[in-house]
């Protein structure tokens, strides 16, 4: 997020300069998948689930002109995405799921029955009750774009320092002054703090939650269909991302190991970890048990108390910005450079409103968060609000 917002705010013609504690793309946005889910999770709110493809079509537009805009192809495949049931109960949600996404607007979204999901992805396993499943969305190449926007920045004069930590922001009488860089001041009118999961550690006022996931990439195979999934295995929800250009597989996240927050940025992967990812492929794509992982890893993102980013001003300082609390951030990284830079270069006027992600919701509020917790516990969590 940092280098999209970066990169727009450079491209308007203003100063900026980006710190980043370690490498370019060694947070979550050099971790991930790569999957764009435009509407991840089980989300049944009508007004939720049009607000949120609002957002993510936007996304989808810029995205699809970044690669010629950045002179960076990052590889992006729309090739659809499955929600895939191996239930009929589970079937049943999905197809309600999918009738309550279409009478909010949505008009892209169906519902697969298990034959019309095992025709479009044969390597799945038998068994497949029904999918929700969207043509638009694929996935790319996260680590690419992430250099692709740090590449385009620095041509339009952006500074970016990396192994540089901000250890603090800097404010006085209601107004950001700047930053402390491993103990040199920059001073800055605008400050955004864009550290995701490290994010309350700058700004403890919002209360944004780490959560660490974990995934593997196999040796390279010939094609299979590469669409993302989403699915419960286990109880646990899933996601994968198929095929990248180059034929590796990448899947995670099951039995990730529940802990507490301060384990949550930890990047090390236990050897149950590795068994859980790698039984994801012989669960789901049993003819495909003997190809080799090649790495595992494992990457922190972070999560807000309603599953919506943070992206606006503080309240009550006047200069600092927060972009923060991504769970799903590359179905939403284009758009938020573009929003959060025109707050700052057009005096706050944004082309779609912020209001939805407006950080004052959780401003000094304590969240009772669950704990231990991963990815599922969280996303029960969030339905229970
Ligand atoms: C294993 C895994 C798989 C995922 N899969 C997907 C997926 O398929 N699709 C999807 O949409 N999302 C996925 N996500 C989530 C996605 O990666 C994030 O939502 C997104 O990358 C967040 O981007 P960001 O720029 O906000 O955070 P980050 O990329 O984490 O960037 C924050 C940066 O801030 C830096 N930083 C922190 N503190 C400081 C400081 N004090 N000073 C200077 N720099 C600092 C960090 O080093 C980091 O580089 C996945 C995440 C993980 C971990």
């Amino acid at each position: 997020m940092g280098l999209s917002i970066a990169y727009r705010i450079a491209e308007g013609g203003c100063d900026v300069t980006v710190f980043e504690q370690r490498n370019i793309a060694s947070g979550s946005s050099g971790r991930n998948g790569g999957q764009i889910i435009q509407l991840d999770g089980r989300d049944k709110d009508p007004e939720s689930i049009a607000r949120r493809l609002l957002y993510a079509k936007e996304n989808n537009k810029i995205l699809d002109d970044l690669p010629h805009e950045l002179g960076c192809d990052f590889e992006l495949n729309r090739c659809g995405s499955f929600d895939v049931a191996f239930t009929d109960e589970e079937a049943e949600e999905l197809n309600n799921l999918v009738e309550i996404q279409k009478k909010a607007g949505d008009r892209e979204v169906e519902f697969l029955d298990g034959e019309e999901v095992r025709r479009l992805f044969p390597v799945l396993r038998e068994g497949v009750c029904g999918a929700r499943y969207r043509p638009t969305d694929g996935n790319l190449d996260p680590f690419k774009l992430t250099y692709g926007l740090a590449m385009a920045a620095k041509k339009h004069k952006a500074k970016i320092f990396t192994h540089s930590k901000v250890d603090k922001i800097l404010i006085e009488n209601g107004e950001v002054l700047g930053v402390s860089v491993m103990g040199k001041i920059v001073k800055a009118k605008w400050v955004v703090n864009a550290a995701n999961a490290w994010a309350p550690i700058l700004t403890p006022e919002i209360d944004i939650l780490p959560l660490r996931q974990v995934a593997m990439l196999t040796e390279p195979i010939a094609p299979i269909t590469p669409s993302p999934i989403e699915t419960v295995i286990d109880g646990d929800v899933i996601y994968t991302t198929t095929q990248t250009k180059s034929g590796n597989i990448i899947v995670g996240g099951l039995r990730t190991q529940a802990r507490f927050r301060s384990d949550h940025y930890r990047e090390d992967v236990s050897p149950e970890e590795i068994q859980g990812s790698t039984s994801i492929i012989s669960r789901l794509f049993p003819s495909l048990s003997h190809v080799n992982i090649i790495r595992t890893w494992a990457g922190t993102m972070g999560f807000t108390a309603d599953g919506l980013p943070c992206i606006g001003l503080l309240p009550d300082v006047r200069g600092l910005v927060i972009a923060a609390g991504f769970s799903n951030g590359m179905a939403n990284v284009a758009i938020v450079g573009k929003l959060v830079s025109e707050l700052i270069l057009c005096n706050g006027k944004t082309s779609l409103p912020l209001d939805p992600f407006d950080p004052s919701r959780f401003y000094k509020k304590k969240v009772d968060w669950p704990e231990p917790y991963n990815y599922t516990v969280l996303a029960e969590f969030l339905k229970k609000l």
